[in-house]
């Protein structure tokens, strides 16, 4: 199959490959003790469906803090920087969760917040 990816690791597929189908499982990912099962469909179903073809849709920790077995946040790598956002490189200030020295990318856009003082200890 000839398919790149696009920012958030979905595949794009070359025109006469056959499109996915909206609910058809994309992938199961495991981070850390944490199952995500990804499956295609629309992140604005009223405004894509019937327009572009379905895309792995991802979680948004943002908004379902997720965290690992030891505590760790799950972050999306396009997610916004919190207050303890730490710029890898000079020019990244303001940047993406991406851009912290604080992300260890597990997936193309999910990642672990190594940051201690986002990490849950209960
Ligand atoms: S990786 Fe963690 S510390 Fe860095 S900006 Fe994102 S949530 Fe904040």
């Amino acid at each position: 199959m000839s398919a790149g990816r696009n920012i958030r690791g979905a595949p794009i597929y070359a025109t006469s490959t056959e499109p996915p189908a909206e609910g058809e499982l994309y992938r199961t990912l495991e981070i850390e003790g944490v199952t995500l099962d990804i499956f295609y469909g629309y992140y604005d179903p009223e405004r894509e469906r019937g327009v572009l073809e379905p895309m792995p849709i991802f979680p948004d920790f943002q908004n379902d803090p997720t965290y690992t077995e030891l505590g760790y946040m799950l972050v999306n790598a396009d997610g916004d920087v919190c207050e303890h956002f730490s710029p890898k490189a000079e020019g990244s200030e303001e940047g993406w969760c991406n851009d912290c020295r604080y992300l260890e990318l597990h997936d193309t856009c999910l990642g672990v917040c190594r940051c201690e003082q986002n990490r849950k200890n209960e």
